[in-house]
């Protein structure tokens, strides 16, 4: 009632004018952030669930801006999104990725993979399967140890493109991954007839498995389908030693969190990888 008499127009527009004043802020100053080098990958360990030995990582996206500080991947992926900023910057974070696995294994003799997270406008962008192709040629990582993680939400628009465009991947030798799998609304169909390796249940079931019997079930069930259908299965947000035996008891191939790792920068990776195989 404080508002009546003004227009829609004054009585949002101020609050309009500051979101999109910092947005413009943030897209022109994520426009220079490649060239000035501002973005560093995070690395946080794969383990096999039951050994708990490590057979890969997951390259995570930081911005590290000299105003803002250390911005998180929630905070602009989706405006590189939106702007298609995200395409120059995908492709930097996959040759990155890719050259960083092949020095782990020069350095330690693992066969360690890489997961690379794809949003989905740079999944449908034309070039996106050469930019996989040049980033495993130039680095000299085998396709197999590539896996690319593409969420539910991307995969459900069923388009003849999204099919294309992983029969593509899957015939180079690249493993594909199911993101965030449970959240998306979840037509389980795709799963028989496109190529994916591998799902990840989301960190909010994981979460949950010893206190609430549903999560359990849900859980025990999302193992069981992906075994059926020949898939591996990943589980995220790994936090505590009860949640690794619940997992451990219902067969989850592997497993990813805090209880592992943080994410960390590439050198404490790499010292990260030392110690635990000298362990
Ligand atoms: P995501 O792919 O689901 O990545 C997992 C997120 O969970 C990461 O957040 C990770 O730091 C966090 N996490 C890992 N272990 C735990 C745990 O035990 N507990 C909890 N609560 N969280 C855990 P982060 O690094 O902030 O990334 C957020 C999202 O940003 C990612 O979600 C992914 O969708 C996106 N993202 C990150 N890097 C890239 C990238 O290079 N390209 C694209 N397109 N998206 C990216
Ligand atoms: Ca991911
Ligand atoms: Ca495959
Ligand atoms: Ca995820």
């Amino acid at each position: 009632a404080k508002n009546k008499g003004k227009s829609a127009y004054e009585r949002f527009a101020p609050e309009m004018k500051e979101v999109s004043h910092e947005r413009l802020q943030i897209e022109s100053r994520m426009r220079r952030a490649l060239e000035l080098n501002e973005f560093e990958l995070y690395y946080q360990p794969i383990v096999e669930t039951s050994s708990g030995k490590i057979c890969g990582a997951e390259a995570l996206l930081r911005w590290n801006n000299p105003t803002m500080g250390m911005v998180m991947p929630d905070k602009f992926i989706p405006l590189a999104e939106e702007t298609g900023l995200i395409i120059p910057i995908g492709e930097w974070v996959l040759n990155q990725a890719c050259r960083s696995a092949v020095r782990w294994e020069q350095a330690s003799g693992l066969k360690h993979g890489i997961s690379v997270n794809v949003s989905p406008r740079q999944f449908r962008d034309p070039g996106f399967v050469d930019a996989v192709m040049h980033a495993l040629q130039s680095s000299g990582l085998p396709a197999h140890r590539l896996e690319l993680e593409i969420t539910e939400r991307l995969i459900l628009d069923n388009s003849i493109e999204t099919s294309e465009i992983l029969s593509r991947l899957d015939r180079e030798g690249v493993r594909l991954s199911v993101d965030d799998f449970g959240t998306g609304y979840s037509a389980l169909s795709y799963l028989k007839s496109y190529p994916f390796d591998t799902l990840k249940i989301d960190k909010s079931f994981v979460q949950d498995v010893n206190a609430k019997q549903e999560d359990a079930s849900l859980v025990r069930a999302i193992i069981n389908m992906a075994h059926s259908l020949g898939l591996k299965v990943i589980a995220e947000g790994v936090e505590d030693e009860a949640q690794t035996d619940f997992l451990n008891e219902e067969h989850c191939d592997y497993s990813q969190g805090y209880y592992y790792s943080r994410p960390m920068p590439e050198l404490d990776y790499e010292d990260w990888l030392r110690t635990s195989q000298r362990a």
